[in-house]
């Protein structure tokens, strides 16, 4: 992808990440751990120099982690498609905002600008974007790293799903190597700096 850019450094191919997108909750959760981390993410991606692409919207973490950025200086792109405009509230001092027929075409622009994902706590929505992302990875539609951020055990009983549906065989245990659960921020980018995409391919 273009917006890879590699280099060799100590024997390991990085990954410079030049701009990430974050699907999360529109809600903020009742933990304020939830917040806290969302902020923190926000301020490391401004002071990493890192765009952040996200849905566009001021409500729940959503708005936490892009507000965090703003403040830090950052530049945040926000994707938001025309309907849902309505019930959403837009953030202000977005850097941009990209205006999409549908919710296809936003997720589609959302993989297109970025170089890897970050998935915070969230509902349904939330869980719909990283279905798509892990299955479009298995399929190399993209081939871009994505986190699973583990903030306060809550995807630990997802993760446990995808361990029961590998050992079950419906998905190759070297599939779960197409994210990371992760409970820190360094954790996550750690991962990012060494990550390799490999999949095998269901009828190879
Ligand atoms: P949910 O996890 O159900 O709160 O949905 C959050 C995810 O779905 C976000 O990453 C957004 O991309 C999208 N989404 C859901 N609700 C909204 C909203 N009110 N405004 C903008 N995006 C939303």
């Amino acid at each position: 992808c273009d917006n890879h850019k590699r280099s060799r450094f100590g024997g390991i191919q990085m990954t410079k990440i030049n701009s990430l997108c974050v699907f999360c909750g529109s809600l903020p959760g009742n933990h304020p751990e939830y917040s806290v981390q969302a902020a923190l993410l926000g301020a490391y991606l401004a002071d990493q120099h890192i765009r952040l692409i996200y849905g566009g919207s001021s409500d729940g973490l959503m708005g936490t982690v892009a507000n965090a950025t703003i403040d830090a200086g950052g530049q945040v792109t926000g994707i938001m498609p025309r309907f849902l405009k309505q019930i959403s509230t837009e953030s202000n001092n977005l850097t941009d905002l990209v205006e999409v027929s549908t919710m296809d075409e936003r997720k589609e622009k959302m993989s297109e600008l970025s170089d890897a994902f970050i998935v915070l706590p969230g509902g349904f929505g939330t869980f719909e974007e990283l279905g798509t992302m892990l299955s479009w990875s298995k399929i190399d539609i993209h081939t871009k790293p994505i986190a699973l951020f583990n903030i306060d055990h809550f995807y630990d009983s997802l993760w446990q799903w995808f361990v029961d549906a590998a050992e079950s065989e419906f998905l190759p245990l070297s599939d779960l190597k197409l994210m990371v659960n992760a409970s820190s921020i360094e954790q996550i980018f750690e991962y990012f700096s060494t990550f390799k995409h490999v999949t095998e391919m269901p009828h190879a």
